[in-house]
């Protein structure tokens, strides 16, 4: 699935299950990094640039091979880890929101044509055998991805009315105190809009 739609499943986990920002943003990352496997697309754009030609290769070859596996999501979560306050618990959710990020990779992450199933190597990058896919798998952007992306969108918006923080922080703490400021107001001015519309209607 998109990046987008990890960087929202992550945050939801990662907001429910730590207790400061440091933690909160090293889990949201580990939900983010198996896709740096993709980087070898830049050089393949890059070499059409040059050379022309329409190849694919390095992305082709190495996306969901490299980090998309248990010796890369091992990895990811013991270094993510080491910069945690709580170690531990960092680690076990690291591992479990970088098998969320292959779950949702497996369910949704197909090219354009029935074809193109895009297997997950999970002992990769050791070898490319026991890879895993599911026969329905379905496009990248089919709606069932869309559809998803909206809920956690939702939910993202949703719980830091109560929480005080949000997806906003994973990236900068002072935009995103504006961020849950302005959303609350929001909530408060539709809330109160609906009980004068009640009132009116009885
Ligand atoms: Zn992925």
């Amino acid at each position: 699935m998109s990046p987008v739609t990890h960087l929202f499943a992550s945050w939801l986990v990662a907001a429910k299950a730590t207790d400061n920002l440091r933690d909160r943003r090293l889990v949201v990352l580990s939900g983010i990094l198996p896709d740096l496997d993709g980087a070898g697309l830049l050089i393949d754009l890059g070499g059409q640039a040059i050379h022309g030609g329409d190849s694919f290769y390095y992305y082709q070859q190495y996306h969901h091979f490299l980090l998309h596996g248990i010796a890369g999501a091992v990895a990811m979560s013991l270094v993510l880890a080491a910069f945690a306050r709580c170690r531990w618990r960092v680690a076990m959710l690291c591992l479990l929101v970088i098998h969320l990020h292959f779950l949702c990779d497996l369910v949704g992450s197909r090219g354009p044509t029935p074809q193109d199933i895009w297997p997950l190597f999970y002992f990769g990058p050791l070898t490319y055998r026991y890879a895993l896919s599911g026969a329905h798998q379905w496009p990248l952007d089919a709606w069932p991805n869309r559809v998803f992306t909206l809920v956690l969108f939702y939910y993202c918006l949703k719980l830091p009315l109560t929480l005080g923080d949000s997806v906003v922080g994973v990236f900068n703490r002072r935009a995103d105190r504006i961020f849950v400021s302005v959303l609350r107001n929001w909530a408060q001015r539709l809330s109160a809009r609906f009980v004068q519309k009640r009132l009116e209607s009885n």
